[in-house]
């Protein structure tokens, strides 16, 4: 310490400076190095004529060959960019936007949201000089909006394109329809290997482009008997790997940020257990609600004689890379969301993943050596249990948003759009009818005025509609608060299981009476209302109906309605977890129901047949109509 002491003591500013400068040029350098030791670097010329000389072209490659950082950075170098022109790079998942814009903006030495950028959903890290610029899908999507040509766009890339989410799917009819107008525009559809052919086929037979990957072999293997408890035997696998297995990160998939958040927990306890007996294991969580900062601690290398365990959601199938994980511990299942069009319902529930998904993961573990996958499941349960790829997401997801943005895009007939694989036909009707109930279409189908600003912002019809009818009962500020809240996925009460008792004491004190929709609810009355008139419940034999479809309901342990149970109740959404909750629940006077959506609701449908059974609330008598 006293040596670098005389060492700071006895250098000169200059000096200094010449050290910091020539540092950043070594890690400048060897950033140069990693670009050219990717798997993708061989094939830049070639893959740089493909695209010269096809106006779409189908890039198929390994997750980790350097589709995502460095196609965008060789489509710069290679004078795309000229005249202020845009390279588009859209992502599935926001995390993966941030991650990937921030790594090439290290690799090209410029300060992220200069030339390199990133936007998605309510944060735009672009400026006038953003040249890259990465996003998630539904961002361009939104561009469609004020841009209907992308005239802005000299190249547009599609990744990660066999997730095929909802807005994928919608970005490749609407990108097809333009690149038949726009010559000069270069569709890009980056995948990894897998439907690359149903890629091609859709963009009328457009060449397929393959980066030879290079990976090592992974065996794999299976339990003998299913799992009772997986969460249980991925903290047993990961414990066993470290104590028996050479070194080697690991890697789990869990299907979301509670069990993430269980794991790591379990493992930190268990190893402090073993105290001085093991060697450190470090373990990092990464999941999309997760602060950027704590994010970023994944790709950090792994210290000597220690190894790095992360447990990720499905996050790190395709769209991240972490460079030294030589184990994959899968226990084979992810959070779909699933949607019921009868019922109007859409729920998150755990599944088993596909087979595609189970192969990408262990794939994980070949990319710097051989490499082992512990799958926790047994191989028959591969063979018959497990579905041969990943239903599209258009398939089972409402569709009320991408309806009322393709409605104001123009395309008024949805049923025949090009989707490469078009949702089912009551999905979309539902959807119209959804538009129509709120007031976004008229009994023609076609767009309002109320429709057109429905769709200008970037949340749900049920929330736009909210915010904009909240101008008519004057409450416009505290309903946009609301909106901000609740489009924040429950991220606003971060919750981290060590620290439970603090969180939810810090949530109390927000707690007032009457509803969810906290502090605010003075006000949240029946401007709210106005939107949410779909999302109607009433107290029935201790749990909850919904009004149009009868379908039983709960109110979320979380809510600060739990235990009270009003009769009437709005929620702004459904989902499934061990039960059918409602999440974010507010009380609501039935007449309101009427008042805002008397084309919706008959007053029948509102009479309370149960009101005996109710405990009363003082000042609560009228309640129902007719009364
Ligand atoms: P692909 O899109 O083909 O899956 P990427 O371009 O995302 O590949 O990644 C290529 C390589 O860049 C990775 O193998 C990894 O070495 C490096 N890399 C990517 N993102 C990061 C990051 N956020 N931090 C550190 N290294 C990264
Ligand atoms: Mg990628």
């Amino acid at each position: 310490v006293s040596t670098a002491m005389t060492m700071k003591g006895t250098r000169t500013e200059e000096e200094q400076e010449a050290l910091a400068l020539s540092q950043a040029e070594l890690k400048k350098q060897s950033m140069q190095e990693v670009r050219r030791s990717l798997p993708i670097f061989p094939y830049r010329e070639d893959l740089l004529a493909a695209i010269n000389q096809h106006q779409i072209l189908v890039i198929e490659g390994e997750t980790g060959s350097g589709k995502t950082t460095q196609i965008p950075q060789y489509l710069l170098e290679d004078g795309y960019t000229k005249g202020g022109m845009k390279i588009g790079c859209t992502q599935p998942r926001r995390v993966a936007a941030m991650s990937v814009a921030s790594r090439v903006a290290q690799e090209m030495s410029v300060k992220l949201g200069n030339e390199v950028g990133y936007s998605i959903r309510f944060e735009d890290c672009t400026s006038e000089r953003t040249v890259l610029k990465y996003m998630t899908d539904g961002m361009l999507l939104r561009e469609f909006l004020t841009e209907p040509d992308l005239a802005s766009y000299s190249v547009v890339i599609i990744d990660e394109a066999h997730e095929r989410t909802l807005h994928t799917d919608i970005l490749f009819g609407l990108i097809k329809d333009i690149a038949r107008f726009r010559s000069d525009l270069k569709v890009l559809v980056a995948s990894a290997t897998l439907d690359t052919e149903r890629f091609s086929c859709f963009f009328d037979d457009a060449p397929v482009f393959r980066i030879p990957g290079r990976r090592f072999p992974v065996d794999i293997f299976y339990t003998k008997a299913p799992e009772a408890d997986y969460l249980e035997a991925c903290v047993v696998s990961v414990l066993q790997i470290h104590v028996t297995q050479p070194t080697g990160d690991v890697l789990v998939f869990l299907t979301g940020q509670e069990e993430i958040e269980t794991c790591c927990e379990l493992l930190q306890e268990r190893c402090r257990r073993l105290g001085s007996k093991i060697a450190e294991l470090l373990v990092l969580p990464i999941y999309a609600n997760l602060p950027s900062d704590m994010q970023a601690k994944i790709f950090n290398p792994t210290p000597p004689g220690a190894r790095k365990v992360v447990v990720a959601t499905n996050i790190a199938e395709t769209s991240l890379t972490i460079d030294g994980i030589i184990y994959v511990i899968d226990p084979g299942f992810c959070k779909q969301k699933s949607y019921n069009a009868r019922t109007g319902m859409e729920s998150l529930i755990v599944t088993p993943c596909s087979r595609a998904s189970a192969n990408q993961r262990a794939g994980r573990a070949g990319r710097v050596a051989a490499g082992k996958c512990f799958r926790l499941y047994t191989a028959w349960a591969f063979k018959h249990e497990m579905e041969e790829t990943t239903v599209p997401e258009i398939q089972r997801t409402n569709l009320g948003n991408v309806v009322l943005l393709l409605k104001s895009l123009g395309i008024n007939d949805l049923i025949h759009f090009d989707f490469m694989d078009p949702p089912p036909h009551e999905t979309l009707v539902l959807a119209l009818e959804q538009l129509y109930a709120l007031g976004a279409l008229n009994h023609l189908g076609e767009l309002t005025k109320l429709g057109r600003r429905m769709a200008e912002l970037p949340v749900d019809p049920m929330l736009s509609k909210m915010v904009l009818a909240s101008e008519q009962y004057k409450c416009s500020e505290e309903v946009l608060t609301i909106a901000a809240m609740l489009s924040v996925n429950n991220s606003i009460f971060y919750r981290p299981k060590d620290k439970v008792v603090h969180a939810d004491n810090a949530r109390m004190n927000f707690v007032v009476p009457g509803g969810d929709h906290l502090v605010l609810l003075n006000v949240y009355t029946q401007g709210v209302t106005a939107g949410y008139f779909y999302h109607t419940a009433r107290l029935n034999k201790g749990g909850y109906k919904t009004v149009k479809h009868q379908q039983t309901v709960y109110v979320h342990p979380n809510s600060s309605l739990f235990e009270e149970q009003p009769r009437w109740l709005i929620y702004h959404e459904l989902v499934f977890t061990t039960k059918e909750f409602m999440r974010q629940v507010i009380e609501i006077d039935s007449g309101w129901l009427l008042e805002v959506a008397p084309h919706y609701y008959k007053s029948k449908e509102l009479e309370d047949s149960s009101s005996k059974k109710m405990p009363r609330k003082q000042g609560k008598a009228k309640e129902e109509l007719g009364q």
